[in-house]
């Protein structure tokens, strides 16, 4: 076998729930609209049309208890609290019914956007790239593995700025449930080990600002959670 010409890189990791285990990450996968409420308060379409895409790196990942650092080419940064799922086996246009068996666990995690970045690029027809993907866009409280997990239609996620609450929602009123969105997405893309996939937001998404102090919470028995601040 040839040698590497460079090092491989090193990876982003994200803890596990009561464990001293990391979990290795990969590919972040984005669903754009999942929550009817939020579709709504966004002035979109709330029906149930297929599930559309976007993608993070793990490199741009804030950890838990991070700060980041108000971007200057934004006047609206917004929060999106969201249920992630985690992969851990390879998996190539699975149904639904199996996709359980490809998940490792669930955590809560904050889908950071510049929103007025993203709707100059909505309005124009380009891809969101530029109002999603930025250094600290995605954090990650540690991963609930499913053995200790309620059914992900059984937790609820909430996200308070400065203590009061912005975001409260059941899981179960996703349009496109867990199940559903890893089938979809794997009809065209093999899923790997380590993949993560935040699943929308609901409604009462809000602008951030310097100094603000976030917490983000997966509410069940085995409860997660991850605070940052605006710097
Ligand atoms: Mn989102």
């Amino acid at each position: 076998m040839s040698k590497w010409i460079i090092e491989k890189s090193a990876v982003m990791e994200c803890s596990v729930y009561d464990e001293d285990l990391n979990f290795p990450l990969r590919n972040v996968y984005c669903v754009g609209r999942n929550y009817r409420d939020h579709a709504i308060e966004m002035g979109s379409n709330p029906d149930r049309d297929p599930p559309f895409f976007f993608q993070k790196t793990s490199d741009i990942i804030l950890k838990d208890g991070g700060t980041l650092k108000y971007p200057i080419d934004t006047s609206s940064l917004h929060y999106e609290v969201e249920l992630v799922v985690f992969i851990s086996k390879n998996a190539f246009q699975i149904k639904a019914s199996e996709a359980k068996k490809i998940i490792f666990g669930y955590s809560v995690g904050v889908d950071i956007t510049k929103r007025d970045i993203q709707k100059v690029a909505k309005d124009s027809g380009k891809p969101w790239f530029s109002g999603k993907v930025f250094n600290g866009s995605a954090v990650l409280s540690n991963i609930i593995p499913i053995s200790k997990s309620l059914e992900p239609d059984k937790i609820r996620i909430s996200l308070r700025v400065n203590g009061e609450k912005k975001q409260e929602s059941g899981c179960n009123k996703m349009i496109w449930n867990i199940y559903e969105l890893i089938s979809i997405l794997s009809e065209s893309i093999p899923l790997k080990a380590g993949d993560v996939i935040f699943s929308g937001t609901p409604a009462g998404v809000g602008k951030l600002k310097k100094d603000d102090s976030v917490l983000a919470t997966l509410h069940q028995p085995n409860a997660s959670s991850l605070n940052f601040k605006i710097g």
